[in-house]
């Protein structure tokens, strides 16, 4: 019997800041939300987003959330998001009685494809879900353009997108509001968090009230009212300052992780170029503009059964990847709300050809090079 060695897609890692801040956070007396490692990484982070406000919460679903309870969205009212992206992107607005209309991906950078987006706005239409696929941007400048002209406000789910940038400019500045994600899985991360993210200042009071369930408690310990109260609908969104804690020792440490995950990802692409044009593989495409935070590597290669024989393969082998997205309009819930077969052919196609590879922080170059190995031997037939 062999002891196999296992490459994993994914590994958290830990740094050791992390002990002494959540034990500094037990000295500060407070461990519940909005203490002082929450304000450091609220601050850290609007600096990184370029926006005039970043709140914490429980995780990105949660901002999503409150981003639909912020919009005041209502049954009948239409929200134009990608087939191709994260349940959650979807979700929170169906959970407002909203109705999603769901949009094909552009098949260069599979985000929202912009030359579709006037074609799906209605009189209803509320709002416009972008998603920065791999951190990649979309194509922003155009969709923003066509938002403005129908008056229809614009979210970013940045979940893949943080430290990313269009044009110079930050993603998560362009929406009135984006969300960022620091489940286990993404580039910065506390195990489960979020934060949502606010550029249009009449929105930053009621994000207060709304993350305080529905209470005005924001103000009162800024010593704007004399007692808190009930003042609107609400819940409860804040991250544990124990979370924040740890959360501010992966930002601190924001620029190794990004510079060992750009060498990852750019090691990744000059060593499959040739193999993967040679072999009709499709790498990830980065149009001019747009600086991405080399969130996700990834490979479409030509049919499903190549996907899933590859992906066999690299299991056999110790090697941990995964395909990602399955078609939001084809799930069970889309089929529901009324999604066919064809109504996103790129989607419906891509995500049956696409393979993550591994990039984490602690992923050694030795253990890259069997991955690469790996991949150029696999045998087509
Ligand atoms: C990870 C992710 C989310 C959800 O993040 P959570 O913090 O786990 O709620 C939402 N949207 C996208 C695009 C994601 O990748």
């Amino acid at each position: 019997m062999s002891l196999q060695k296992i490459i994993d897609f994914n590994r958290p890692h830990q740094f050791v800041e992390e002990q002494e801040y959540i034990h500094q956070a037990y000295q500060n007396g407070k461990i519940s939300g909005d203490g002082i490692f929450s304000k450091k990484c609220q601050a850290i982070l609007e600096q990184e987003t370029g926006s005039l406000k970043v709140v914490l919460s429980t995780s990105c679903t949660h901002a999503l959330e409150m981003s639909a309870l912020l919009l005041d969205l209502k049954p009948g009212d239409e929200v134009i998001i990608p087939a191709f992206t994260f349940v959650s992107t979807v979700n929170a607005f169906v959970l407002r009685g909203a109705t999603p209309v769901f949009i094909d991906c552009h098949p260069d950078t599979l985000n929202l494809d912009e030359t579709l987006l006037e074609s799906k706005i209605t009189p209803q239409t509320r709002a416009i879900i972008t998603m920065h696929y791999s951190g990649v941007a979309c194509e922003m400048n155009r969709i923003l353009e066509i938002a403005a002209r129908h008056h229809i406000p614009v979210i970013e789910d940045n979940a893949h997108g943080l430290f990313g940038k269009y044009q110079g400019k930050p993603l998560g500045s362009f929406g009135c509001m984006a969300t960022q994600s620091f489940h286990e899985t993404k580039n910065i991360s506390c195990g489960e968090g979020g934060a949502l993210v606010i550029n249009d200042p009449s929105l930053i009071e009621r994000a207060e009230i709304l993350r305080e369930k529905g209470t005005d408690r924001s103000r009162f310990f800024r010593g704007m009212v004399d007692k808190y109260t009930w003042v609107d609908v609400g819940s409860s969104y804040i991250l544990s300052e124990i979370l924040a804690a740890v959360l501010f020792a992966h930002l601190e440490h924001r620029k190794e992780i990004q510079d060992k995950r750009t060498t990852t990802w750019n090691r990744y692409a000059s060593e499959l170029r040739d193999w993967a044009s040679e072999s009709g593989v499709r790498l990830p495409i980065v149009p001019d503009g747009c600086e991405h935070p080399a969130h996700i590597f990834y490979m479409l290669l030509p049919s499903l059964t190549v996907r899933q024989s590859m992906m066999e393969y690299l299991k056999q082998n110790g090697v941990i990847c995964v395909f990602h997205y399955q078609p939001l309009h084809l799930s069970t819930m889309g089929r529901k709300l009324g999604g066919k077969p064809g109504d996103c052919p790129v989607t419906e196609d891509v995500s049956d050809r696409l393979l993550r590879l591994p990039i984490f922080y602690d992923l050694s170059d030795e253990d890259q090079n069997i991955v690469i190995k790996l991949i150029k031997d696999y045998k087509f037939d």
